[in-house]
């Protein structure tokens, strides 16, 4: 069906969260020129445009009247390979996790902490994808994009990409602008930064090896395979996130917040036990934490709510309509302001 644009498409299916909207018309690309072909189409030409990948990041409030484009080119190119690094091109339609699984197997590092992360390659570079301490800016080296004002293709380096914490140059400047069709990674081959200081993952991964009757010790850290990463990767993530086939969600709703060293240390003497990690802009504060700590882990709020377990994550019960799930992030951030004085923001799209 590529290339072909249907009307009054349900996109329950196409949102992790499953809220029941429609969109006006919709189409699925497999390359630029069936973009450009529709893009073009005197019909869909001066309608509102959404890109739209898995709908892993997106909460929809109400219907789309305009026209909502789902990427599908997924190919894996080797655009250069020695000993020691791979580069690829990759299609934005991808599904993220296959393209980890791919490296993964290939003993290309660099994505392997990024396991297990819903969504597709496109989507990746436009919040800047991160977990367990590592981030998609650290591997990114281009992405190529095409710009729906002037319908031109362009490439930007990883620099002009303004990667920031869950943040680039796609979320502001080229905000609904930009059509990301590939991006090109850089990754080592032979001897890998393992990355294992983040949350649970080294205890995780030591548990594994126990299992199996080894121990994480005997291991020399940059010998550890990139494929019992990913195991401990998803085994970490399963045991803290619902899986929205069962249960619709959007991942994390907020973003942590970063507030200055003095507010942290004027907390601090309010909150002795709380939580906070140095980042280049202050301290960075775990937002579930302060979710949490404001009772709402596990509250309900007629078909939605706040996860039992992760007080990041807000859940779709069944029947939510997004401007249900939208007032309860609403409720939630204005409680935050007033018991804690941190403004949260959400880090999902919000359409
Ligand atoms: C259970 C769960 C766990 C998650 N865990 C993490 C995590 O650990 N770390 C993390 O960073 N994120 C996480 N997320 C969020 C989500 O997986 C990522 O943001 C992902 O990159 C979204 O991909 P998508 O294809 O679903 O994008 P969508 O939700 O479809 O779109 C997200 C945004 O990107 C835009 N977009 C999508 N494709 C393109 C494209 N080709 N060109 C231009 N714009 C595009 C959309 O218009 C929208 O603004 C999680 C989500 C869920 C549901």
């Amino acid at each position: 069906m590529s290339g072909v644009v249907v009307d009054r498409k349900p996109l329950k299916e196409l949102n992790t969260f499953r809220v029941n909207v429609f969109a006006k018309y919709f189409t699925e690309i497999y390359s630029k020129y069936e973009l450009l072909d529709v893009l073009k189409n005197p019909e869909y030409k001066d309608l509102p445009k959404l890109i739209i990948g898995e709908g892993s990041n997106i909460l929809f409030t109400k219907n789309f009247k305009g026209l909502v484009v789902k990427l599908s080119n997924n190919f894996i190119d080797e655009a250069y390979i020695d000993d020691k690094s791979v580069t690829l091109r990759v299609g934005a339609g991808l599904s993220w996790d296959e393209l980890v699984k791919h490296c993964v197997i290939k003993g290309y590092g660099g994505i392997e902490n990024l396991s297990d992360i819903p969504g597709t390659v496109g989507a990746a570079p436009v919040q800047n994808i991160g977990a367990y301490g590592a981030e998609l800016n650290d591997v990114v080296s281009y992405v190529e994009y095409l710009d729906l004002d002037d319908l031109e293709v362009h490439e930007i380096s990883r620099k002009k990409c303004k990667f920031g914490y869950r943040n680039s140059i796609f979320k502001n400047e080229l905000k609904g602008r930009a059509v990301i069709l590939n991006v090109e990674l850089d990754l080592t081959r032979g001897k890998h930064d393992i990355k294992l200081d983040y949350g649970n993952l080294r205890d995780r991964l030591a548990k594994i090896y126990e299992g199996e009757g080894k121990s994480i010790d005997d291991i020399k850290e940059d010998e550890i395979p990139l494929h019992d990463i990913r195991r401990a990767v998803i085994e970490e993530r399963r045991s803290k996130l619902p899986s929205y086939s069962e249960l619709g969600n959007g991942g994390s709703f907020f973003k942590n917040p970063v507030v200055s060293v003095e507010q942290y240390n004027e907390m601090k003497q309010k909150f002795p036990n709380l939580p906070g990690y140095e980042v280049e802009e202050g301290i960075k504060i775990p937002a579930g934490w302060i979710i949490e700590q404001c009772g709402w882990k596990g509250r309900k709020m007629g078909n939605c709510g706040v996860h039992d377990k992760q007080a990041l994550v807000l859940v779709n019960y069944g029947f939510a309509t997004g401007l249900e799930i939208k007032e309860l992030s609403d409720i939630i951030m204005d409680d935050v302001k007033r018991k804690l004085g941190i403004q949260i923001e959400p880090e999902i799209n919000i359409i």
